[in-house]
């Protein structure tokens, strides 16, 4: 790792692999409008590339996403066996498609399994429902927990939805699987706010998760930026794997055809903005930039930290805020970067260095440009 990272104590511990866009569902709303239709996916040996560059950077967890990660076939297996040989965790998210029965999900996930995968995550809700029965959401749960396999489900949040994480966990079949205690302890069951296509009323998601003033004390840092890197089948890297990030062109770092993984990863801790959304989030900044511009707006509109983090960077009163005022927050947000990384004296010498250039950086990273 070079100096700046180092210094700072920060590392992309975490690599995030958006395979193909290419999905066998096309739920409204798709953070990156996956379909079936959708080309564009990594070949073996990029991936195997990936892998190598953000193991000499100090990742432990390969994510492997998309997209549907699980239309790679062997190739899929491959790159799971290989970054396992490299002793990092491997996961999968995924929607399940493949699980059309119990047996069939089971000899499936017991090929990954053999080949290094440690966990599992799938998503469901009403709109994937659409494409994706539940029930293979099911089978392909209880076909993971049998396996003693780690497992995630993340289900959309949203008021106007049957399905949610109480449905999920009564179905018979999968209350039947945990009445194991070792299986129930492997399991997650999340509901998480789903961001909706554009247009769509706010009032569609669940209105105890939306943003304001009362509740903005529970909101965290983002725990993704820095923290993890995401790799697009087109070789651009991203500074996060956030729901909205590829519509953020400033959390797009480059391209790992022109640059190394580390050359992007330091640009990305070398600017303030990135730094600041990883000690404090994107619900802090708005609600700050809030009290110095009245006419922002924030409360009532944003369910998930990546809707409010589009906002930040979007919003060309928020964005003209950032701009006037970061400098007053500077030492503040690299004070809290070396709590964070409980390096107080080595920390707080690489701040003055990554301040100055995160600084220099900032009017451009958060100057309003047409693309957005
Ligand atoms: S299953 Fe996931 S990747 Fe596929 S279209 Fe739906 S949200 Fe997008
Ligand atoms: S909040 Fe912003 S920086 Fe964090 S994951 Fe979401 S889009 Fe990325």
């Amino acid at each position: 790792m070079s100096k700046l990272s180092q210094e700072m104590r920060v590392q992309p511990l975490t690599l995030g692999l958006i395979t193909t866009l290419q999905c066998t569902a096309a739920c409204a709303g798709c953070c990156f409008g996956c379909t079936p239709r959708r080309a564009g996916r990594m070949k073996l040996d990029e991936i195997l590339r990936y892998i190598t560059e953000a193991k000499a950077m100090g990742t432990k967890v390969v994510v492997f996403s998309g997209g549907e990660c699980f239309l790679l076939r062997r190739d899929l297996e491959a790159a799971i066996s290989y970054a396992h040989a490299r002793g990092l965790m491997t996961r999968c998210v995924t929607n399940a498609y493949w699980a059309t029965d119990y047996a069939g999900a089971h000899a499936t996930l017991e090929r990954f399994r053999l080949a290094g995968l440690d966990e599992i995550n799938f998503s469901t809700g009403v709109s994937h429902a659409k494409y994706i029965p539940p029930t293979r959401v099911i089978n392909a749960t209880r076909a993971a927990l049998d396996l003693g396999m780690r497992c995630a489900v993340a289900v959309e949040m949203r008021s106007d939805s049957p399905l949610n994480k109480r449905r999920l966990l009564s179905h018979p079949r999968l209350r039947e699987t945990l009445q194991d205690p070792k299986k129930k302890a492997l399991l997650i069951v999340e509901e998480s706010p789903w961001i909706p296509a554009d247009g769509t009323p706010r009032r569609a998601t669940e209105r105890r998760a939306v943003l304001d003033s009362g509740n903005l004390v529970a909101r965290k840092r983002c725990e993704s930026i820095l923290g993890t890197v995401a790799v697009l089948p087109n070789a651009n890297m991203f500074a996060c794997c956030g729901l909205t990030a590829a519509k953020i062109p400033e959390l797009n770092l480059g391209s790992l055809r022109r640059h190394s993984m580390a050359d992007l990863y330091e640009d990305a801790v070398a600017d303030i903005m990135k730094v600041w959304l990883f000690v404090e989030g994107p619900e802090r900044i708005l609600a700050w930039a809030a009290r110095k511009d009245a006419a922002i707006r924030w409360e009532g509109m944003y369910a998930h930290s990546c809707e409010a983090c589009q906002a930040v960077y979007r919003d060309p009163r928020v964005r003209r805020i950032i701009r006037d005022h970061y400098e007053e927050r500077v030492a503040d947000v690299y004070f809290r970067l070396s709590l964070l990384t409980h390096q107080l004296p080595a920390a707080t010498k690489g701040c003055r260095t990554s301040a100055r250039r995160g600084l220099s950086r900032t009017p451009t990273s958060t100057r309003p440009r047409a693309t957005t």
